[in-house]
């Protein structure tokens, strides 16, 4: 029986990199049934708002998605739909792999780690105000409880075993945000005892983000707080070869929504050169979770073997090949195998 999935192709290159991930899922064999649906600034001139209410039902009642970039205004506007996706299903858990591309040319070839981001709380709770009329002085209150730690760094220890992974390194800024993410160490460090099969240590997030640029394969599982893990994340998805290829799960009890972490790159959308790679990895996660891991895997297993070929790489990776020839190549690996 076939699984149902949302689609939300998103905007800017939302639309091309999600239709090249498309493809190469089905070229798995995958039995899967895509529900399209809208949300972002694309959704406003149909739908009146960015996150209609029927795409929220629709995630509701089908619990998985597959989600291209959507755009969020800077400085003022509507609130981030990414973000009001996360808190209304609860996708506590933000899943942020970097593993090196045989092929690709970076500054470390053998970097294999995982960011498991705290996806709902922290600076992003979303409460924020001026306080005073002149708007000369704002505020933003980080939330971090027991249970919200509790669950994430479970997480990622649960995580740490299910893939064979060996360490957890718990990422903080305790020294100065001595409560909230004192708290968030506090309740690792406890955790940690449950798991004596996983090596744990702590970490501030500075020293880390140096250690990452110095060092990246010392790390194995990286948890952390929401802020810290966005930032992170963009900086491990540089050392692997750059945004166009790193995918991401956000994953709560009731839903789990795949997407790129890139966001809507306006600067190429509409052009045809998108970097389809993060979006399809994104699709192997996917396939993982529908109980289709020997799928997922193959398609992961093709577009690195795509990319070590060199052939019709996008620009962002130094090719001159288009986001659809791309997937051509992709395709051509999967029925190769
Ligand atoms: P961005 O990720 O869109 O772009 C950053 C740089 O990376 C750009 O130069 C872009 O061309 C390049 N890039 C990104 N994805 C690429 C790909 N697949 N192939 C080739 N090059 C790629 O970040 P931004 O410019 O800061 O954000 C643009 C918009 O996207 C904003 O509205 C932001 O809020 C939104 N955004 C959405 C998400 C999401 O929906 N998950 C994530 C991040 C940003």
């Amino acid at each position: 029986m076939a699984t149902t999935v949302m689609l939300i192709r998103g905007d800017g290159i939302g639309p091309e990199v999600i239709d090249a991930a498309v493809r190469a899922i089905e070229a798995t064999g995958a039995v899967i049934e895509w529900e399209p649906m809208d949300a972002g600034a694309g959704a406003i001139p149909k739908h009146g708002a960015p996150l209609p209410e029927v795409t929220v039902a629709s995630i509701r009642k089908n619990s998985l998605c597959l989600k291209g970039p959507l755009a969020t205004p800077i400085g003022g506007g509507y609130r981030s739909v990414n973000v009001a996706l996360r808190q209304e299903f609860d996708l506590y858990a933000n899943l942020r792999p970097a593993r090196s591309f045989p092929g690709l040319v970076t500054r470390y070839e053998k970097v294999d780690l995982v960011v498991v981001r705290e996806n709902t709380q922290g600076e992003y709770s979303g409460i924020e105000h001026f306080i005073d009329p002149t708007k000369n002085a704002a505020e933003s209150i980080s939330i971090i409880t027991r249970f919200g730690s509790d669950r994430i760094i479970r997480f990622a220890f649960e995580h740490a075993r299910a893939h064979g992974r060996k360490k957890v390194t718990l990422v903080h800024k305790a020294n100065i945000l001595k409560m909230t993410s004192g708290l968030f160490l506090q309740v690792g460090r406890e955790i940690a005892q449950s798991y004596p099969d996983i090596e744990f240590t702590d970490i501030i997030v500075d020293n880390c983000a140096m250690q990452l640029v110095r060092d990246p394969t010392r790390f194995d599982v990286v948890v952390t707080t929401n802020l810290f893990g966005d930032i992170l994340s963009d900086l491990t998805a540089g050392l692997v070869g750059g945004l166009g290829l790193a995918p991401g799960a956000n994953i709560g009890e009731q839903a789990a929504v795949f997407e790129a972490v890139h966001g809507t790159a306006p600067d190429i959308a509409g052009k045809g050169t998108a970097n389809p790679v993060a979006a399809m990895i994104a699709g192997s996660m996917l396939l993982d979770r529908v109980g289709q891991k020997e799928r997922g895997v193959r398609l992961e297993a093709s577009v690195r073997r795509a990319i070590a070929k060199g052939k019709d790489l996008t620009p962002d990776l130094g090719g001159s090949g288009t986001t659809e020839r791309f997937t051509d190549r992709v395709i051509e690996e999967l029925n190769a195998t």
